[in-house]
C-alpha cells in the first residue's frame, strides 16, 4: 500500500511512490453529455438527501446519523428510487462521503452548517477506486470511459509524471467538465545540493537566506480588481428568486459565466505563480527550511470595532493571495520528489525574526523595522532575509539553538478519510474470529 510520507528523511529513491492529481479536461459528445448531466443531478439529490436525513434525524429524535449508518442505508434507497441502480455504487458511497466531510468541518468549528445544494452549485463526483472508469492514457491526452455511465469521452490535458490511476473526480465547472485523476507514480525531478532558508512575509512574500526577494504579484490583485467589476455588473441585473418564480434573465446569466471565468482565471494564475517559484527553489536546494506558520491566526478577520480592521484585512489580502500555504505544500512535495527534505522551524523557540543571523543576539522587533541591525555585533541585511539566514543555520545546526526535535514528522489524524473508513469496516466482524485464541 502506497502513501505519502511528508518530511521524509530516507535517501532511497527507488521506492518512492506519490499519490499525483492530473486533472484533464473533458470533451463530451452530445450523448455523453445528457448521461453526465444526469448523472450530477442524481448525485446532487443523494447530496441532499443525505443532508435531510441527518437533519431531520437531529432535530426530531436528537440522535446523530454517522457516515457509515448512511453507507448501510444505500441498497434500500435504492430500492425506493431504482434510477440510482444504474450509478457505481462506490460513487454513491463517495458522495455521502461528501456530505459526512461538511458534517465533520462544521463540527470542529471549521465552516457553516452544511445546507442543501442547487444544481448549479454542485460540482460533481467521485469515483473513489479503480472500479467503474478507465482512462485510455498514458498521460497525454486520451479517453476516459465511465461504465456506469456507459459513455467514453475524450479528454486533453498532460500529466508531469504519470502512474497507475487510482481514484477520478468529475467536476463541472463554469460551464466545462474536468476529470480530476490520481495516479500513484515515481516522480523523477532535479534538484541541486544547496541548502537554503526562506521566509513568508507580509511585507514581501517570500526572502531567501541567499538574498532573493519575491514580491507578491501584481497581477492577481489586477485580476481581483476586474473580478469586483464583474460582481458589480451582475449584482444590477435580475437575478433568479425562486421564491418569488423569478428567472434570471439572460444577461444575469452572461454576467455570471463572467465571474466565473475571472476566478478560474485567479486560480490558474495563483497555482502557474506558487509551482514556478517552488521549483525554482526546488532546482537547486535540497534542503529547504521554513518556519512553521500559523496561517490561521494570520489570516484571521479583526474583531468587530477593532482599530487594526483596516490593517488587517490589507494583511489577509496578501497573505491569502500569494497562497503561501499552497506554496510550502508545492515545495515540500517537489523536495520529496527530488529526494530532498524540508526543515520546518520551530517558530516559537528559534524566533527568526527576532535573532541575529551572525551572533544569535535575541532582540524583539517592531512591524515597521524593515532592516535587521544588531545591537550587539553591528550586523546588518534586510529583515526578513535575517530570518531566513537563521532558519539555515538553525537547520544545519550550526547554532547555538538546541537542535532536541528539528524535524517535525506528521501524526496521522482523524480526518475521515476513505483509507481511516475502511480500516474501520475491516474491523468489524471479530466475532467469529475469537474461538481460535
Ligand atoms: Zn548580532
Amino acid at each position: 500500500m502506497a502513501s505519502i510520507q511528508y518530511y521524509n528523511l530516507s535517501q532511497k529513491r527507488g521506492d518512492l511512490i506519490v499519490i499525483r492529481r492530473v486533472t484533464f479536461r473533458l470533451y463530451p459528445k452530445p450523448a455523453a453529455l445528457k448521461n453526465l448531466l444526469y448523472a450530477r443531478r442524481l448525485h446532487k439529490d443523494l447530496y441532499n438527501a443525505g443532508i435531510a436525513n441527518r437533519k431531520t434525524q437531529y432535530e426530531r429524535f436528537g440522535r446523530s446519523v454517522n457516515y457509515l449508518e448512511q453507507q448501510n442505508s444505500l441498497p434500500a434507497f435504492k430500492q425506493v428510487w431504482p434510477e440510482y441502480k444504474e450509478l457505481g455504487s462506490h460513487t454513491l458511497q463517495a458522495t455521502l462521503k461528501r456530505v459526512d466531510l461538511a458534517y465533520q468541518s462544521f463540527l470542529k468549528g471549521l465552516r457553516g452548517k452544511p445546507k442543501f445544494k442547487s444544481i448549479r452549485h454542485y460540482s460533481g463526483w467521485t469515483y473513489p477506486d479503480i472500479a467503474g472508469w478507465k482512462v485510455h492514457s498514458t498521460g497525454d491526452n486520451g479517453y476516459l470511459e465511465l461504465r456506469d455511465l456507459k459513455v467514453s469521452i475524450q479528454m486533453r490535458g498532460k500529466a508531469r509524471t504519470w502512474g497507475t490511476p487510482t481514484t477520478c473526480t468529475i467536476v463541472y465547472r463554469n460551464g466545462k467538465w474536468y476529470a480530476s485523476i490520481t495516479v500513484e507514480c515515481t516522480p523523477v525531478r532535479e534538484t541541486g545540493d544547496g541548502v537554503i532558508g526562506v521566509d513568508f512575509g507580509v511585507y514581501h512574500a517570500i526572502a531567501m537566506s541567499d538574498g532573493t526577494i519575491i514580491d507578491s504579484p501584481k497581477f492577481l490583485a489586477k485580476t481581483q480588481s476586474k473580478i469586483r467589476k464583474a460582481s458589480k455588473q451582475k449584482r444590477r441585473k435580475r437575478a433568479p428568486n425562486f421564491k418569488k418564480k423569478v428567472k434570471g434573465s439572460k444577461r444575469w446569466k452572461k454576467a455570471t459565466r463572467k465571474v466565473g471565468k475571472l476566478h478560474t482565471k485567479v486560480a490558474n494564475q495563483r497555482q502557474d505563480w506558487v509551482h514556478k517559484v517552488a521549483s525554482q527553489i526546488v532546482s537547486s536546494n535540497s534542503m529547504v527550511a521554513t518556519e512553521k506558520l500559523n496561517l490561521k491566526g494570520m489570516t484571521r478577520k479583526a474583531k468587530k470595532g477593532s482599530k487594526r480592521k483596516r490593517q488587517k484585512t490589507g494583511l489577509n489580502r496578501s497573505m491569502l493571495d500569494v497562497g503561501i500555504g499552497k506554496l510550502t505544500d508545492a515545495i515540500n512535495y517537489k523536495l520529496q520528489e527530488a529526494g530532498g527534505f524540508l526543515v520546518k522551524v520551530p517558530t516559537l523557540t528559534v524566533k527568526p525574526s527576532q535573532t541575529c543571523p551572525n551572533c544569535h543576539h535575541q532582540k524583539k522587533k517592531d512591524l515597521s523595522e524593515r532592516i535587521h541591525k544588531c545591537s550587539q555585533c553591528g550586523y546588518e541585511c534586510d529583515r526578513d532575509v535575517a530570518a531566513s539566514l537563521v532558519m539555515v543555520s538553525y537547520a544545519l545546526g550550526t547554532s547555538a539553538f538546541n537542535r532536541g526535535s528539528e524535524i517535525s514528522t506528521s501524526v496521522p489524524q482523524e480526518t475521515g478519510g476513505w483509507k481511516q473508513i475502511w480500516e474501520k469496516k475491516r474491523q468489524k466482524p471479530t466475532v467469529q474470529c475469537n474461538n481460535g485464541g
